[in-house]
């Protein structure tokens, strides 16, 4: 019988010159994710240039500080891809034609209707002489499995969707074989979701709740992203029921504020506010130019409970398509709580809504006075023609940050307006 190993610390090479220039590393998430609900740990990952001399030494590095290597990235048909030649190199073997491989990519193509197939895809059917070969669902170039000085190395395409597949179907299964039954320290994480609030209050006033779940074992993440913290927590599976407990208490301590849980962004915190209620909205916006808009048409299904966005950048457009008085911006000004009250009423009339969202200020870099300073935005929401209630906020940053900031606060303040009136 197999010797089972202990297989804890997994380390990841990621292969690819693009990963240095424009292409975000993502198979970390994937791979970190699924070793951890599988008990395996994500030890380090290093991340390599196409170059063959670079490669073997990082994955030397892993095998000699981890208990077994997984490698992305490098199996495809192009000059650049060097993976397969750089691990046959190392071990000191010979790459060899697969029938079976090359059977598959044909397969591939022709389910793509493509009837020629490049010469060069012939490369991805060569296999390290006594590797095992993984198939590939969904590309074309096929994993593949060896052992190196005792330790499981796995080498794996770069595109994340192929990644993330055998990950699931190849690695972990062979991972787990090797291990044996008894799985340890298996974790379960959760996100929780605070908007509006800055990350110094949000880490003083959960401070207790952290210590108490540090003391359990746990890890506490606190992630900054605009207008929104997100705490992530991870348990040991034992503990999740604490989850439930946290919750609740950031419930409590944060009221409004607390979004949701597992990534929650604030537009789907609106709609989904929205579609409990059966209210559609629609928005009118200045200086957000349809961002507001575009970060509603992110989430799929939204014209359930979105009618649109009103871009009204100019005063020409204000009065012409909201019928925004023209006394008004005279007197007041574009960027002002009137300018902001009527183009909420207007989004409301002509966008054909129950509640609607103005959002008017100064982006900048230019265009502030004192009394108007750069980042002074205005936000209104309509209720009904009647009720409706305002905002000011002010801003700071560049002007592509005033206007995710405020798209975001605009979107947030419907929903907290929402959630008040009904209280
Ligand atoms: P292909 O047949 O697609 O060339 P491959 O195994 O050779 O497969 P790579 O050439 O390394 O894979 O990567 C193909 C594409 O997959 C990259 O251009 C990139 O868009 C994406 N990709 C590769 N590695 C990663 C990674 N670590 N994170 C996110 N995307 C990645
Ligand atoms: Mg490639």
């Amino acid at each position: 019988m197999e010797k089972m190993k202990n297989i804890q610390r997994v380390n990841l090479v990621c292969v690819g010159s693009e990963l240095f220039f424009y292409v975000v590393n993502t198979n970390i998430h994937i791979a970190n994710k699924i070793l951890e609900e599988n008990g395996f740990e994500l030890n380090c990952n290093v991340i390599v240039p196409d170059d063959m001399g670079k490669i073997i030494d990082s994955v030397i590095f892993c095998i000699n500080t981890g208990d077994a290597v997984i490698i992305s990235g490098g199996l495809g048909p192009t000059f650049d891809d060097i993976t397969r030649e750089s691990m046959a190199k190392m071990l000191n073997k010979n790459l060899i034609f697969s029938q079976q491989a090359w059977n598959q990519i044909q397969e591939r193509f022709k389910a793509r209707k493509i009837d020629s197939i490049p010469e060069k895809n012939k490369r991805q059917a060569m296999v390290i002489e006594g590797a095992v070969m993984f198939p590939n669902e969904i590309g074309t170039a096929p994993g593949m499995f060896f052992e190196y000085m005792g330790k499981p190395v796995f080498l794996l395409p770069g595109p994340p969707v192929e990644f993330e597949n055998m990950m699931r179907k190849c690695v972990i299964p062979e991972l787990i074989r090797q291990r044996g039954s008894e799985i340890q320290n298996v974790f379960v994480r959760k996100g929780f979701g605070i908007a509006g609030e800055p990350e110094s209050i949000v880490e003083e006033k959960t401070e207790k709740l952290r210590k108490d779940i540090e003391f359990t074992g746990g890890v506490w993440t606190i992630l900054a992203l605009p207008y929104l913290i997100e705490l992530w927590l991870k348990l040991p599976v034992d503990k999740k029921n604490l989850f439930e407990e946290v919750e609740n208490e950031l419930r409590n301590i944060f009221q409004d504020s607390f979004l949701g849980t597992d990534g929650m962004t604030i537009p789907q915190a609106l709609a989904l506010l929205l579609n409990k209620r059966k209210l559609v909205c629609c928005f009118a916006e200045s200086c957000t130019g349809g961002l507001a808009g575009h970060l509603m048409t992110e989430i799929p299904g939204i014209s359930s409970c979105f009618n649109g966005s009103i871009v009204t950048y100019s005063n020409k457009l204000k009065k012409k398509l909201l019928k925004v008085p023209k006394t008004i911006l005279r007197k007041y000004g574009a960027v002002s709580e009137q300018t902001a009250i009527a183009m909420a009423k207007g989004a409301r009339k002509y966008g054909k809504a129950d509640v609607s969202l103005a959002i008017t200020g100064i982006a900048g870099p230019s265009g502030g006075t004192i009394e108007k300073p750069v980042g002074l935005v205005w936000m209104a929401v309509a209720l009904t023609n009647k009720n409706v209630q305002t905002k000011k906020f002010y801003f700071s940053g560049t002007r592509s940050t005033i206007k995710t900031r405020a798209a975001l606060a605009g979107i947030d303040l419907l929903r907290r307006v929402l959630l008040r009136e009904k209280k």
